[in-house]
């Protein structure tokens, strides 16, 4: 299949790489980030766009997304893919579907789950809003990048899971890094914590798949000096944006308000941006109970 790549950055780059490796044709295009290898570079995301029979865009946020997408649909064919993996608002998910769907292209919103480990695997989540047609077109792609599709419901509906599940893994995460930082406050050694919790009712992904504590548990940013992986400014902008979703819905999530509280200090005022989203473990090591 010929595919349009924008965006390939942490997660972008390892996704197509995957498509690469599976036979397709790839062209990509990114402001910033080089090409993995066996992706063509193109000039510009309108160039990427031109005669693709699925685009995928892997962007940071929903008003990039949106002059991405007004720049590539009338560079798209008609009857072509519009798939946006992107984590974004459900607002401009819609909107761009509405905008695809204008130009007489399919659209689908199939934001992931699991990290640049998963995306690297080929061992992704998708969690996908758009039509059957639409859905059934790019399955064999999500396939390739992922381990399980689920479609959950019309545009926007895959943005709507994404936003609830990254919500538990701030909640998560901060629950593990709190609980490591009173571990070590307790004398109890990192790698007995692990092996305890890892095993017991504690658990979770961040603590099994994506423990924040160095040394301890499988490879994950913490080994590498808290280099994302998924930035904290990424997992705080998910949260802000499960507590918009939450405002507009009236629904009460006190500990989503208190986890998107934690990462905007961390990240505006304690020097998170840049780091790691597990790096609310050394952020937890530094302070006291206050
Ligand atoms: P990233 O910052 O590493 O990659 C984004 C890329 O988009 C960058 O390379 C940037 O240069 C490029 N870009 C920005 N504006 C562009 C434009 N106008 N045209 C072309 N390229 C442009 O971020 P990431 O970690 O790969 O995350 C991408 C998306 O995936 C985000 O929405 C994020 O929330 C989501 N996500 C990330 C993870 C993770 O673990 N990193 C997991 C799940 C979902």
């Amino acid at each position: 299949m010929k595919i349009g790549f924008i965006g390939l950055g942490n997660m972008g780059a390892p996704m197509a790489a995957n498509l690469v490796a599976a036979g397709h044709e790839v062209t990509g295009f990114d402001l910033a980030a080089p090409m993995p290898e066996g992706v063509a570079a193109a000039g510009s995301a309108a160039q990427a766009a031109t005669g693709a029979e699925v685009v995928i865009t892997m962007l940071p946020n929903g008003a990039i997304l949106r002059s991405v997408a007004a720049e590539i649909l009338p560079a798209m064919s008609k009857g072509a893919v519009f798939l946006d993996c992107s984590t974004v608002d459900v607002e401009s998910a819609r909107a761009v579907a509405e905008e695809a769907e204008a130009a007489g292209v399919l659209a689908a919103d199939g934001p992931v789950s699991g990290g640049i480990g998963g995306a690297a695997a080929g061992t992704l989540t998708f969690m996908v809003g758009g039509s059957e047609a639409a859905f059934a077109r790019i399955s064999p792609l999500l396939e390739i990048m992922g381990q399980k599709a689920v479609h959950c419901g019309a545009s926007g509906a895959g943005q709507a899971a994404k936003i609830c599940n990254n919500m538990i893994l701030g909640i998560t995460m901060i629950g593990t890094c709190e609980a490591f930082a009173l571990a070590d406050k307790l004398g109890l050694d990192r790698q007995k914590m692990f092996d305890v919790v890892s095993t017991s009712s504690g658990y979770s992904w961040s603590m099994n798949a994506y423990c924040p504590a160095p040394g301890v548990g499988p490879q994950s940013p913490a080994d590498n000096g808290y280099k994302p992986g998924f930035a904290a400014e990424l997992m705080l902008k998910d949260l802000l944006l499960s507590q918009q979703a939450a405002e507009a819905a009236d629904a009460d999530t006190p500990m989503g308000v208190a986890a998107a509280a934690l990462y905007k200090t961390f990240v505006e005022e304690e020097g998170g941006k840049g780091l790691d989203f597990s790096a609310m473990l050394p952020r937890f090591e530094k302070r006291s109970r206050g």
